[in-house]
Parts: C-alpha cells; structure tokens; sequence
C-alpha cells in the first residue's frame, strides 16, 4: 500500500505556481476573500487560503461583513467586486449563514472570477469539457492527486461516493472526461442507492465524499483499489487536548491494507483544495490580462 501525500503534492503546487506568478506582466494576482461571520472552521479555512496567497505572491483582500448581513447586502458587495478591474477572483466563504441563500450568492459572483467553480457557467463548462471555464477545487485536487501519483483512470471504473455538487458530480464530470488522464467509466452512489457495497466493491479508483465518518469498510473495497478519501469529520475523542479527531469517510485502519494507493486525513485531498484554489486564481488572472 503506498499514501497519497497530499501536502507534498500541493506543496509542489504552490512552488510550481509561485514560479508562474513571478513570471506574470503587470500586477499580481488578486484574489478576494469574503468571510461572513466569525465561524470557527471558516475562520480557519480563509486564513489557510490567505497564507496560501501571500506565499505565492497573489494578493488577497479580506471582506468580512457581519453575521448580520441581508442578502441584498452581500449581492451588492459581490457586484462592486465583479465591476473591480484590479480583483481576478473571488470567494464566498461556506456555509452562509442560514438566511441567505447560497446558490444564489455564488451565481452571483461573475463567472470568470468565480474561481470556487460553483456558479452554473462554470458547471456547464464542465460538462461540456470547456477548460475555458473554473472546476471546482476539490475535484479538481482529486484529478491531480491521481494524475500525480501515476494512476491512470482510462478504461478504470471509478465509483464516486456522494453527488454533491463541490465534490461528488464534478468529480465524475472530471473522470468522464474524453481527456487522456480520464476516460473513466464512472458510477456515481447517493443515500438512495441499493446494493452499495456491492457497487462500490467493482471500483477501481473509489472516491469518497459523503461526510459519513469512516463508513467505508474493508468489506466494500477490491484489493488493489485505489481509494480516495474525501471526507474530513469531526469525531470526539477524549484523548485528544481539543476532544476530537479528524476523519475520513473510509475506515482507513481496515482499508489501507487492502489498497494498491489510498489518502490519508488529514494531509490528502484537503491540501489540494486549497492549492487549486490557487491555480483557478492564477488562470483568472491570465484571463483578465
Ligand atoms: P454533502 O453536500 O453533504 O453531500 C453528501 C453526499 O453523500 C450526498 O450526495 C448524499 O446523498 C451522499 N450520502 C450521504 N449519506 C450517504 C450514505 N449513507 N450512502 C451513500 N451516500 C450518502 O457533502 P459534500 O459537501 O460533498 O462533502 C462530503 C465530505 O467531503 C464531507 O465530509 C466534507 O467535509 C468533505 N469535504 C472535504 C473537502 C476537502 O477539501 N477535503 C472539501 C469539500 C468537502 P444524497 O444526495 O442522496 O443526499
């Protein structure tokens, strides 16, 4: 069994793009972040993206309005980000509070910044293998992480745990695309699907975002698959100084025996989000010049 690495894999990443960035005419990268609110884990999440920015030399700026702003209001702040010349992309941190509707704000944030990949342009895109547009970062980060680590999807059955749409569907878009490093034949699992085990045992790449913790077990996986595992959940754990550990969507103790490559959690998929992150930002940038 080998890990993935995420961090070194991101970390090449970064280095690659610092490298781009610093080779960029005229100003850097600009890359607005707006974070509503004081959520613990989205505090945590913007800083990542922040020091991620300034390492690579693209400029972030911080918008943090209040918990208490409308929807008309945050509208409005998007658009005055969408008229400024000197911001290429833009990110609305999630989850917003409840009484704003979030698909609504990501639509609004305009296509070509919207560096998230959420807004439907950039979906449709996808879809139609347009690389014009914004894939969504995880998904993103997963393609790369396989690409980087030698797995080749072509003719491979990729079974993808979860259909939402920042992980699950892009992420089976990505692997059904007719491009050399996809060409996968792909089935995509949902809670309402019978006989799941039985499906995700034929996988030879097994994707899973479903934020159930450790739900995929030894007895769901062939031997010598490939498992990716994308979910980050919170588990108590006395143990611990903050009484909880991260994990996964897979059963990483039973599992990893089992599997020609598999992820661990931390430190695989959630490095590349954010370093994809970063890349969208750069391609903004090429594309606003
Ligand atoms: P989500 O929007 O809640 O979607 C979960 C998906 O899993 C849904 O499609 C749901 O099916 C399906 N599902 C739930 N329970 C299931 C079950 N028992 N059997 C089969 N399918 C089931 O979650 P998400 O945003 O895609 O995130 C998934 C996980 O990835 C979470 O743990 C999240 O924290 C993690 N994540 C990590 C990163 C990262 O950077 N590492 C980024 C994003 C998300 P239905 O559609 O039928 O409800």
């Amino acid at each position: 069994m080998e890990l993935i690495d995420g961090n070194k894999i991101a970390a090449d990443i970064i280095a690659e793009l610092k490298t781009q960035v610093a080779a960029l005419p005229g100003r850097p990268p600009c890359l607005a972040l707006v974070r509503v609110g004081e959520d613990p884990a989205s505090v945590s999440y913007v800083k990542k993206k922040e020091t991620a920015s300034a390492s690579i030399g693209i400029t972030s700026r911080m918008i943090l309005p209040p918990v208490t702003i409308t929807q008309e209001e945050l509208f409005a702040l998007i658009d005055g980000l969408n008229a400024d010349p000197a911001v290429d992309g833009i990110l609305v941190q999630s989850p917003l509070p409840k009484h704003i509707n979030e698909v609504a704000v990501f639509r609004r944030i305009a296509a070509g910044k919207d560096v998230d990949g959420f807004h439907t342009m950039n979906l449709g895109k996808l879809a139609q293998e347009d690389d014009t547009g914004f894939v969504a970062c995880t998904p993103a980060g997963i393609m790369e992480l396989l690409q980087r680590s030698g797995v080749s999807l072509a003719g491979k059955h990729v079974v993808v745990l979860g259909r939402s749409l920042i992980v699950g569907k892009p992420a089976a878009l990505l692997a059904l695309q007719r491009k050399p490093w996809a060409n996968a034949t792909v089935t995509v699992c949902h809670s309402q699907t019978a006989n799941l085990p039985a499906l995700t045992r034929q996988a030879d790449v097994l994707i899973a975002a479903i934020g159930k913790p450790e739900f995929v077990t030894a007895d769901m996986v062939k031997p010598g698959a490939v498992v990716i595992d994308v979910g980050v959940n919170r588990v108590a754990d006395a143990t611990k100084k903050s009484g909880y550990r991260l994990t996964g969507d897979v059963h990483f103790p039973t599992v990893s025996p089992l599997c020609s490559k598999i992820t661990p959690v931390p430190g695989g998929v959630g490095p590349m989000t954010v370093a994809m992150l970063m890349q969208n930002t750069v391609k903004a940038r090429r594309q606003h010049t």
